[in-house]
């Protein structure tokens, strides 16, 4: 196996504390700890100046025990195996905490997008498409877009696919545009789940989302709508940071303004409906909840002492270091995980999925009440199981979900 490398170690320090808590036998421990399958080929695309490049692809099908395989494809210059393999491995446990039909995935291309014309990028697309078909399909493996890929590249893997098997295939990938069988409630699915497990630990807690104070980092796709959603239900959205800056208010932020601000500035930078805020101002506000929606490594030592929110909701994905998990912890403050709180958006690539392979569309308001179901659900068995073993949420959603990978592994039994 090639994943000696960091991440793939942190992913298995994790998956190592879960399982131990969970008994698990060292046999299904082997099982759930390698990688089913790893592709890696190389894409030769000519570029517009006439040179032919050769660019390099993965993709890995960390485990299909529950289902095919579910994940994005990044284009990335610093994309490796092992990143894609950790990566995969989360999707796992994600789609597993989610309690949807499907295993983990992930893929990648090494590549700068940025530096690559549109006509590049398809042709890249698809040859990468062509590289890895046998492995792919709505029963074997459904891509999605993920860092630096969107709609339009999931439309080309849509149809590369459909080209090869003679026959249009809408469910062998996701993220798609509406008009080629996207779902309604998509775009806004993470941001909406981020609202439900808001909502569902501010009960837990014994205070009302509504009134509450929260504050953002990142207004992008999770950032913008978790604030929505979250004064739609009563909260106080009374911080938000960017990459350039940040604004707060401590009565509450006019949203809509600043989502016209944003589009105008791309920033928050210099809107003028409150005072200036950096990042590290924002993490340490006297504020009810705290969503980190931007980046991964935010919150560290530095921070976390300074850190006074009851709850933490992760957006992002791991924005939050272990040793800073662990005092957050010890200090009483709940950390809602990304492979929980961000599950939205996977739940609802697995609605678009089961209604292309239906053929018949829900209207936005069937979708959204089954994310509201699903995400409810997910956070009910992580929070039981918090509470049976005594565990953070962090551990207690690695022992949901391994817990039920391992329960298939061991009723499917062992073909040799
Ligand atoms: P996005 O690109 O739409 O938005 C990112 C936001 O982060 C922007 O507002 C950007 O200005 C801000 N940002 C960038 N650098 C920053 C910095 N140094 N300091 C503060 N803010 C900074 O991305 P997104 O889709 O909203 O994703 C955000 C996070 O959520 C990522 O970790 C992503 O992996 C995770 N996530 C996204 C989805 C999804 O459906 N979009 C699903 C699961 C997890």
């Amino acid at each position: 196996m090639t994943t000696t490398g960091s991440i793939f170690d942190a992913m298995l320090q994790e998956f190592d504390e879960a399982a131990r808590i969970l008994n698990l036998e060292p046999g299904i421990w082997k099982i759930l700890t390698h990688p089913k399958r790893q592709i890696t080929v190389s894409c030769p695309v000519q570029m517009d100046n006439g040179e032919i490049e050769v660019f390099t692809g993965y993709r890995v099908q960390y485990n299909i025990t529950l289902g095919p395989a579910k994940g994005g494809i990044r284009y990335h210059p610093a994309v490796t195996l092992d990143e894609v393999t950790a990566l995969a491995a989360w999707m796992t446990w994600k789609c597993a905490v989610a309690h949807i039909p499907f295993g983990g995935g992930k893929g990648g291309i090494i590549c700068d997008p940025s530096r690559m014309s549109r006509r590049e990028l398809e042709a890249l697309t698809r040859r990468y498409v062509a590289e890895i078909i046998d492995a792919i399909g709505p029963e074997k493996d459904v891509p999605a877009p993920d860092v630096n890929t969107n709609e339009q590249v999931m439309a080309w893997v849509m149809d590369t696919y459909s080209m090869h098997v003679g026959h249009t295939s809408t469910a062998v990938v996701t993220g798609k545009p509406l008009e080629l069988g996207g779902s309604l409630g998509r775009r806004a699915a993470t941001g909406r789940g981020v609202m439900i497990a808001t909502r569902e630990s501010a009960r837990h807690l014994g205070f009302d989302v509504k009134g509450a104070t929260v504050a953002i980092q990142g207004f992008g796709n999770v950032g913008s709508v978790s604030a929505q959603l979250l004064a739609e239900v009563g909260a106080r959205v009374v911080a938000i940071t960017d990459w350039k800056g940040g604004v707060y208010n401590p009565k509450s932020l006019d949203l809509a303004a600043l989502s016209a601000h944003v589009r105008q500035r791309k920033s928050v930078a210099g809107f003028g409906g409150g005072e200036e805020l950096t990042n590290e101002q924002l993490f340490g506000l006297d504020v009810d909840v705290l969503i980190p929606a931007a980046l991964e490594n935010q919150i560290t030592m530095a921070n976390a002492p300074g850190i006074k929110a009851k709850v933490i909701v992760e957006g992002a994905n791991g924005p939050t270091l272990p040793d800073a998990h662990r005092y957050l912890h010890e200090h009483g403050v709940l950390v809602i995980p990304d492979i929980l709180a961000n599950a939205g958006g996977v739940t609802t690539s697995y609605f678009e999925w089961v209604q292309d392979r239906y053929g018949y569309f829900w209207t936005e308001k069937e979708v959204n009440e089954r994310l509201e179901a699903k995400m409810c659900e997910a956070f009910n068995a992580v929070l039981q199981t918090a509470l049976r073993y005594k565990l953070d949420f962090r551990t207690a959603a690695y022992v949901v979900a391994i817990g039920r990978v391992a329960t298939v592994t061991r009723l499917r039994g062992m073909y040799a």
